[in-house]
């Protein structure tokens, strides 16, 4: 066992986003012989994500972030979908915060959004689900991609400053805390990033 981790020489790869908190949970899911860098260490900004589907939009930040740095990229899109809001934000979970990136802005048009199409929301079960595409490209000849998802619902307050994004307001299926309450540890144990990474570690 020792002898094999020893044969698998280090390689660098590229995690294929600006999302602090993306890149750290990343992070932690690759295997140790991986050298990890981000676009920024490049200096590299995003592409346009004008694909239609997480999948998509995943693809084209892997393959953009590969071919600039001619390094294997793992690259993930993903968001939150709620139901009453026709599954709104869905890909346009980022883009609900501004150019600046302000989840305060982006949780308040959520709550905003809810009360305008039901204003008795908060007495009822808002369902809703963190959806993550991923995408490693640049390791085999055809990109590698997988989805992962985790259910869950609206909390009626935004509770919790763990994590990042919508994470103060998402409450997991069979769960109390919201994942803005968790420790990273519990929240990287079962989330939409970690079902989606462990359909293709085998790969890496
Ligand atoms: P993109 O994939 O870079 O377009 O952005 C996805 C957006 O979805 C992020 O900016 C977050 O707002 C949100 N998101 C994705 N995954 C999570 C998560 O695990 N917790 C909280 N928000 C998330």
């Amino acid at each position: 066992m020792k002898f094999q981790m020893l044969k698998k020489k280090s390689k660098k790869i590229v995690i294929g986003s600006n999302n602090d908190g993306k890149i750290k949970e990343i992070k932690d899911l690759l295997p140790k012989y991986y050298i990890i860098t981000s676009p920024k260490d490049y200096g590299l900004k995003s592409p346009k994500e004008n694909g239609n589907t997480f999948l998509k939009n995943s693809l084209i930040k892997a393959k953009h972030f590969s071919k600039k740095t001619k390094k294997i990229c793992i690259a993930d899109d993903s968001g939150l979908e709620i139901d009453l809001l026709n599954n709104q934000p869905g890909i346009f979970s980022a883009r609900w915060a501004g150019k600046k990136g302000d989840f305060n802005l982006a949780i308040s048009k959520v709550y905003q959004k809810l009360s305008k199409v039901d204003k008795n929301w908060k007495s009822k079960k808002i369902k809703a689900r963190f959806i993550c595409a991923l995408t490693i490209y640049g390791l085999k000849k055809n990109p590698i991609q997988s989805l992962g998802v985790i259910n869950g619902r609206i909390s009626k307050k935004k509770i919790g400053n763990k994590g990042f994004g919508y994470d103060p307001i998402f409450i997991p299926e069979n769960k109390r805390l919201t994942f803005g309450q968790m420790s990273q540890k519990l929240k990287f144990k079962n989330d939409h990033r970690a079902k989606a990474f462990k359909k293709i570690k085998k790969f890496l």
